[in-house]
């Protein structure tokens, strides 16, 4: 019973008696050497095996699971995508879920792993939760290479004339030190590593003496290459083309010109491979990229989508966040990259959350939840109606007619409820109401069968710029029709880049990945509903040439969130004698 007992607890009581990687590989029909074994219970798939033997093979329905604006009580969207596998496995489907590893530093302080929740989620939670089969600790080793390569590239030109650098084969690169671009990674929130001070030791061999940082692993441009390679020829590719400094010509200075890009990728060749993990009902589910969706997609990988249309005729996956942020990326980033259609997109909401966005007072995180979320108020749920149809609008401008998926909670009243569905059936949308959280698989049924339901239907898939459009279109695109914006407005900085990249011959393959809050349609965080009569200020525009984004920045970026006063650490232990360990979430 989840009103009683813990998502960890629940998810302990299922572990004692979940497959093997070996089972949830024969249910799938791969063959042996297909599936990689990382212990009993998790293991990875050799997706070049898989997609050569299942090449012919017709894929199966893509389902994109997204939400409303965000709020502080959570929408449950990893939950749903969860229940939908479990639904779609009750009701006999061949299913996988596809969803995002989570980063140390959520887990380990207020968000937690976001596994799913209640009788909806992703087993083992451990491993799940603290680094499952290391493909963070390869990003951060290939990551941390690339800047060990700069900072003793540093040094030695420092140290050596050009002639002694010819003598070793080395030709002066020339960095600006207060032109680099690359930092040091870790997979925790730690806000002391934000502005730091390297090579301080006294001697010429104890490194060049410069500002630097550290930012949150998952935050990696190697990350951000991972979601979206193709294979390892297009990772390879595209770490060679991650910029790392500029010379003091304002040149860029490439992983390649430091000659670590081969190394780099060496450290990734495992990490390609998605991970095999399963719901608490026993269903596959892949894992893979990951959580950090400002200056990536955020999402699980284009290989991991690509290998579960493959092996299941059901393939949901998840996009972070809102319609606007995550399923906007979804949709006109990973997509394109991967070239694969949806057939089918989830909205989620809950009744509270449509309550917050209506006008209830907005709940603190820690502080007891204000009264009117335990009380009836159907006006409130109908003006947070407004943001949900906004999503809903959102991605029928993508082509398809989405499923609202009313997560339920158990201080709904039948009359919310009801006023939803009549709201979205009046904007011509599927809507099912879904109780797994509470349920499991069994209490997803209803939304299970919408979405098959959906996936029958045909979509006119279409994205919402070309990557032939200038990148001032591109983005008034998003923030008019995704945003519902009046318009966008640059600072002198972000002019001037503009007019820049407008000449860069590769901004023709370079997708558009905005930066902005999550937690309102609009810039400005505190702006619930559907705000109105704004425009979107972009201030500055970065560029990623390894992941071939351009990210026009409309809001504040932090690479390294900080870690609170109650992080979660302090209730994580293990049990001493058998090793098994409580309290992650
Ligand atoms: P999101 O993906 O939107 O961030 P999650 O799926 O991670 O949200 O869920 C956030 C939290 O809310 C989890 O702890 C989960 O157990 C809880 N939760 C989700 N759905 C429900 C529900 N229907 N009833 C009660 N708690 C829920």
């Amino acid at each position: 019973d989840p009103t009683k007992h813990a998502d960890w607890e629940i998810a302990a009581e299922a572990e004692s008696r979940m497959k093997t990687v070996y089972e949830l590989g024969e249910q799938l029909g791969l063959d042996k050497e297909e599936v990689l074994p990382y212990g009993h219970y998790v293991g990875k798939l050799d997706f070049n095996k898989i997609m050569s033997r299942l090449a012919d093979k017709p894929d199966g329905k893509y389902v994109d699971v997204t939400a409303i604006s965000p709020t502080p009580l959570g929408e449950g969207k990893s939950t749903c995508a969860m229940g939908l596998v479990q639904g779609l496995g009750k009701r006999n489907k061949s299913v996988v879920g596809a969803i995002r590893q989570p980063s140390g530093g959520p887990t380990m302080n207020i968000k937690g792993s976001a596994a799913g929740g209640g009788l909806a989620q992703c087993i083992p939670l451990t491993e799940f939760s603290l680094g499952l089969t290391g493909d963070i600790n390869a990003i951060m080793n290939a990551h941390n290479l690339g800047m060990v390569a700069l900072t003793s590239r540093m040094q030695h030109e420092a140290n050596y004339t050009d002639e002694q650098l010819a003598q070793r084969n080395l030709k002066r690169l020339d960095i600006h030190p207060k032109k680099v671009e690359f930092n040091w990674i870790m997979d925790f929130c730690a806000q002391a590593l934000r502005d730091i001070t390297i090579g301080q030791g006294p001697g010429k061999m104890d490194g060049f003496t410069m500002k630097s940082s550290f930012a949150i692993a998952v935050s990696s441009e190697i990350m951000a290459i991972l979601a979206i390679a193709n294979d390892l020829a297009d990772m390879r590719r595209r770490i060679a083309k991650i910029v790392v400094a500029y010379d003091k010509q304002d040149r860029p200075i490439t992983t390649a010109d430091l000659e670590v890009d081969g190394a780099m990728t060496a450290w990734m060749v495992q990490a390609l491979n998605p991970n095999l993990m399963q719901t608490l009902e026993g269903q596959p589910v892949l894992v893979h990229a990951g959580p950090f969706a400002n200056i990536a997609i955020g999402q699980s990988s284009v290989i991991a989508d690509r290998v579960g249309l493959k092996i299941a005729d059901y393939n949901v996956t998840e996009s972070g966040f809102g319609a606007d942020i995550g399923f906007e990326k979804f949709w006109n980033l990973k997509c394109r990259f991967s070239g694969n259609k949806p057939n089918c997109a989830v909205v989620v909401a809950t009744i509270r959350a449509l309550k917050c966005h209506g006008g209830a007072p907005i709940p603190v995180p820690g502080k007891p939840m204000p009264v009117e979320y335990n009380t009836e108020n159907v006006g409130w749920v109908e003006e947070g109606c407004k943001n949900l149809i906004h999503h809903i609008e959102t991605v029928k401008k993508a082509g398809i007619n989405p499923v609202v998926c009313i997560n339920a909670f158990y201080t709904d009243t039948d009359n919310e409820i009801a006023a939803v569905r009549r709201i979205c059936e009046a904007a011509g949308a599927r809507v099912a109401l879904s109780r797994h959280w509470e349920h499991g698989g069994e209490g997803a049924l209803e939304f299970a069968d919408a979405v098959v339901d959906a996936c029958e239907e045909p979509n006119d898939f279409k994205f919402l710029y070309d990557l032939s459009d200038p990148l001032d279109k591109r983005i008034d695109l998003i923030a008019r029709e995704v945003y519902g914006a009046d318009g966008v407005s640059y600072t002198p900085e972000a002019q001037a880049k503009l007019k820049r990249l407008g000449a860069d011959p590769d901004m023709a393959e370079m997708g558009t990945c905005m930066v902005k809050t999550h937690l309102s349609l609009s810039h400005n965080p505190a702006l619930k509903g559907t705000p109105k009569g704004w425009t979107l200020p972009i201030r500055d525009i970065l560029t990623y040439k390894g992941a071939g984004f351009v990210v026009p920045v409309a809001g504040a970026i932090s690479l390294m969130p900080g870690t609170g006063s109650d992080p979660a650490y302090r209730r994580v232990d293990v049990d001493v004698e058998t090793g098994k360990v409580k309290g992650v979430f």
